[in-house]
């Protein structure tokens, strides 16, 4: 493996709570009384984690790859674009070194389901739980995470691609 081919890219997505619903991060249902409001099903966990792979990989974005305009994506599920952006990754030859979240939000608390988003993200890519990092922050009250509207996530991807390009 030459560094040469290796590649980060960064990736943010945020979205609005609405009232009921299935809250759904990086896969997983969590309970919850308020889901996120969204064309697809609002995982903004794996929303802001395919951008920031699609980007290391040199890959176009996902509202490029699943426009809100193409009714097809309308409540989609986000493991089933994750699924579509693993093929994309095989294909070109790119393969996830590793990932590390940060999902920002007053509620729900992030720590305590740590565990389980790491290894339902791991088992998405095929890669090692230890490869997988989500950290869960408060926003302290300051803005509109911390007023409770909703939830934001930043994620940092390395991807090896197939040739230095
Ligand atoms: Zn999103």
């Amino acid at each position: 493996m030459s560094l040469e081919n290796i590649a980060v890219g960064l990736g943010v997505d945020m979205h609005r709570f609405q009232e009921g619903g299935k809250l759904v991060l990086g896969g997983v249902e969590i309970p919850f009384d308020k889901s996120l409001k969204a064309h697809s099903d609002g995982d903004v966990l794996l929303h802001a984690i395919l951008d920031s792979v699609l980007s290391a990989a040199d890959e176009p974005d996902l509202g490029t790859l699943f426009p809100d305009s193409d009714e097809a994506n309308r409540g989609r599920s986000s493991v089933d674009m994750a699924h579509e952006v693993a093929r994309r990754l095989n294909v070109v030859g790119a393969r996830i070194l590793s990932l590390d979240a940060v999902v920002i939000c007053q509620e729900p608390r992030i720590a305590p389901l740590r565990g389980e988003l790491r290894e339902s993200i791991a088992a998405m890519f095929d890669i090692p739980v230890s490869r997988v990092n989500v950290k869960g922050k408060t926003a302290e009250g300051m803005g509109a995470m911390g007023r409770g509207e909703g939830i934001e996530c930043r994620t940092i991807a390395l991807v090896e691609r197939a040739e230095s390009l």
